[in-house]
């Protein structure tokens, strides 16, 4: 038996079980993909003991992508500029990747670079942020806490807006929670959007968020949050167990056809 871990505070919520576990069974693979509460305190303990126990790996969930990067002594590029793991190996040493990264790039899928805002500046806007800038979009970034702004304003073509204007956007990336309970919409002149643009929400919940059913019927193409939430843990399944890993089960597993 191949075990693995998620660790965060919460974790209740989340579907990254049911989704890996799903993987590990079309696979055929004896394993099992655990949900562990864990405090900031108590983290690098709990790594220890996983790895005394001889977990494989974990993924690491809000708020620990720090810590997890810090305690790792061998690093990815992307965790390695960003200062945040989202993906831990066990060995004679702790290894760190950021799946996020190529699991955003994996979900927005190809799409010609033009102009993006992302909203938000927290972990998950900074990967997206990253990785946008990499592929050469001129990238926006708005905050409702303006000095958030500049800790991620930091590479070239990404700059500070002080409103969530959409209007000339060729994507739109929601990277705050707001989305996560059904009614909400995070802040924009949504009316305004551009056509053929793109929405992507990274918050995501079992059904299609507010936000994309609102710009699905103003006639943007979507991306679902759960989309990239498959990418990123296939990736850090396939880093573990150094196998493809199949993407069916684990769609079904987290309600995308
Ligand atoms: P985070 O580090 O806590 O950052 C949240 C950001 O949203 C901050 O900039 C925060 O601004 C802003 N924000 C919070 N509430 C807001 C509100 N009411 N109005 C406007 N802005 C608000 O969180 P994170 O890790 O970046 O995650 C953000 C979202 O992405 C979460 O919903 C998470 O579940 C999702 N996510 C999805 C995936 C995926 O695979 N789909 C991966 C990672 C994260 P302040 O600094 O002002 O509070």
């Amino acid at each position: 038996m191949i075990r693995f871990a998620l660790l965060g505070d919460p974790v209740a919520h989340s579907l990254s079980p049911q989704m890996q576990n799903a993987a590990l069974n079309q696979m055929g693979v004896i394993g099992e993909y655990t949900a562990i509460q864990v405090d900031a305190k108590s983290f690098e303990r709990v790594v220890e003991e996983l790895r005394e126990q001889k977990f494989v790996g974990a993924n690491v969930t809000i708020p620990h992508k720090e810590l997890a990067f810090n305690i790792a002594s061998a690093r990815d590029e992307a965790s390695t500029e960003l200062h945040v793991a989202n993906t831990l190996k066990f060995g004679d040493e702790v290894e760190c990747i950021n799946t996020d990264v190529p699991g955003f790039l994996a979900a927005l899928g190809a799409c010609d670079p033009g102009t993006a805002l992302v909203l938000g500046a927290g972990g998950a806007a900074k990967a997206a942020v990253w990785a946008l800038a990499n592929e050469g979009w001129s990238v926006r970034v708005w905050t409702r806490t303006p000095e958030m702004a500049h800790s991620i304003c930091i590479w070239d073509n990404v700059v500070a807006v002080e409103t969530p204007d959409v209007g000339d956007c060729d994507l739109v990336v929601n990277a705050t929670p707001v989305g996560l309970k059904p009614g909400e919409v995070p802040p924009a002149n949504w009316a305004q959007l551009k056509e053929g643009a793109v929405v992507f929400d990274l918050a995501y919940r079992d059904e299609p968020t507010d936000l994309l059913k609102l710009a699905a019927n103003a006639g943007a193409k979507v991306i679902d949050g759960r989309e990239m939430l498959v990418e990123q843990g296939a990736l850090s399944l396939e880093w573990w167990l150094n196998k493809t890993v199949p993407r069916d089960a684990m769609r079904r597993a987290v309600g995308l056809s």
